[in-house]
């Protein structure tokens, strides 16, 4: 006679009778139900509550229920709640709920993504998503799309496949020869390009060190002028939205002529690249479909949930014999392996909620809700414009807002005072040597009030300053 264990018989009531799943769905409800209307950022309280979660590894088997309960009681309130309107920190999105409810749908499926034979009906949908990305952004047929968990893990497959192109062109099979004895790879870039770039850089074994930096104007683009020649040893990385300014390089000017020359280029367009994806905002990525390959999020301005990046290469071939071990193999046979697209082989169905997000909105959705974002944002511009003591220091090209205060030390201040208010969200950075405040409008819950209500904010703060400043 066969026997269940007790924590099988366990686990397999909890499936049955479904009551750890209602709570925790009735939590989440709850959670959605005050999200638009709650503080942007957990209170004192909230914060101090976490060291509820510290405790030993525990020894016996514990209850789900209990566990739900703890992580609703003292996470939720924790929670930074960007899906909201009124969060501007970072570039970080808000969600489609119907992109939200496929996600809800597919953590009971559980599939993994690495291959057709796991899970025919992610297999088809990547092949979906691809054909619709590329026409969407209207790139070259041949573009293949990888899904990966964000533009870090995109901008480094992106540069993998370009050494495997540029190595492979002379000769020299980097997958079997490595790097050491490799001829030369020249890696051009600008000197406003994101963290994760170098960060590529380094992992892909080029070396930070020997990056040829090109300056950039004060909005933060490659000067093309300034850039050294370019040849066919050359990866060259431009940037479709500047984390801060929005900016993009000029690709028009750039791309046609460096691929000329032999050059890989890639564009780092985390959240720009869907500038590309609009008819009224598509100029700012003019004549980037001569790049060779394009990193972006779906989860910062397409508003999917998070782990949601993909890696767009024209250069099927490289990108696969960069990631994958046996190309031969692959192209052998018909079925396209999510595995080949990405560094990883197991991974989560995320191109289920990009299906889903693209599915719900259509071209006009995209067109609409991008462009809103950036229509908010010249609304808050135009906000600061008209207060006292603010400057924005950028073209609002995007959805990307600079403002800075006289001085650093009032700008720095303002800054926290804002965050402290709790009203709506902003970080800093640094920009050309000054503290800067910045603001992201990446949320298709941004209305014209919650502009309103954050620029009040920003005003109250900026006085709330002054105040304590002139009495010390
Ligand atoms: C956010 C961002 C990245 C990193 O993307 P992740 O999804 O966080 O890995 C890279 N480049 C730019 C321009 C970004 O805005």
């Amino acid at each position: 006679m066969t026997k269940k264990t007790k924590l099988q018989d366990k686990m397999f009531a909890e499936m049955q009778d479904k009551t750890l799943f209602k709570k925790a769905e009735n939590y989440a409800f709850d959670y959605l139900n005050k999200v638009f209307d709650r503080h942007i950022f957990p209170t004192e309280e909230a914060l101090k509550d976490l060291s509820k979660f510290e405790e030993p590894m525990p020894e016996k088997t514990g209850d789900g229920e209990q566990i739900i309960d703890l992580l609703h009681q003292y996470g939720s309130p924790a929670v930074v709640p960007y899906i909201g309107g009124r969060y501007f920190g970072f570039v970080n999105g808000s969600m489609i709920p119907a992109s939200l409810a496929a996600k809800n749908l597919t953590i009971y499926w559980d599939q993994n993504a690495a291959m057709q034979v796991m899970s025919p009906i992610i297999g088809k949908l990547e092949i979906i998503v691809q054909n619709w990305l590329v026409d969407l952004f209207g790139l070259p047929k041949n573009t293949v799309a990888g899904f990966v968990s964000g533009t870090s893990m995109a901008n480094l497959s992106a540069l993998v496949a370009a050494r495997y192109r540029i190595l492979k062109n002379k000769g020299w099979d980097v997958t079997e020869q490595g790097l050491f004895g490799a001829p030369k790879i020249r890696v051009v870039t600008h000197k406003h390009i994101h963290s994760s770039i170098l960060k590529a850089i380094s992992l892909a074994g080029f070396g930070k060190g020997n990056i040829e930096v090109v300056d950039c104007d004060t909005q933060g683009r490659i000067i093309p002028s300034a850039m050294p020649e370019i040849d066919n040893n050359t990866i060259l990385i431009l940037q479709a939205g500047n984390v801060s300014s929005g900016a993009f390089d000029d690709f028009a000017t750039i791309c046609k002529k460096a691929k000329e020359k032999g050059a890989w280029i890639h564009i780092d367009g985390a959240f720009g690249l869907w500038a590309g994806a609009t008819k009224r905002l598509k100029h700012l990525t003019k004549e980037f479909e001569y790049a060779n390959s394009y990193a972006v999020d779906g989860h910062k301005t397409l508003n999917t949930p998070y782990d949601s990046g993909i890696i767009l290469c024209q250069d099927e071939e490289a990108l696969v014999s960069a990631l994958h071990t046996s190309a031969s193999y692959l192209i052998s046979t018909e079925a396209r392996e999510g595995m080949y697209y990405t560094p990883e082989m197991s991974k989560r169905a995320r191109v289920v909620e990009l299906w889903a997000a693209l599915k719900y909105l259509g071209k006009e959705g995209v067109d609409e809700m991008v462009y809103g974002m950036h229509e908010r944002a010249k609304q808050f511009a135009t906000a600061f414009e008209k207060m006292d003591g603010f400057t924005v220091i950028n073209e609002v090209v995007f959805n990307q807002i600079i403002i800075q205060c006289e001085t650093d030390e009032m700008t720095t201040a303002v800054m926290h005072k804002v965050q402290e208010l709790r009203d709506c969200w902003a970080g800093g950075a640094i920009w050309e040597g000054r503290q800067v405040i910045r603001i992201s409008v990446c949320s298709w819950a941004t209305t014209e009030a919650d502009i309103e209500r954050s620029a009040a904010s920003f005003e109250e703060a900026y006085e709330l300053v002054q105040e304590a400043m002139a009495t010390v």
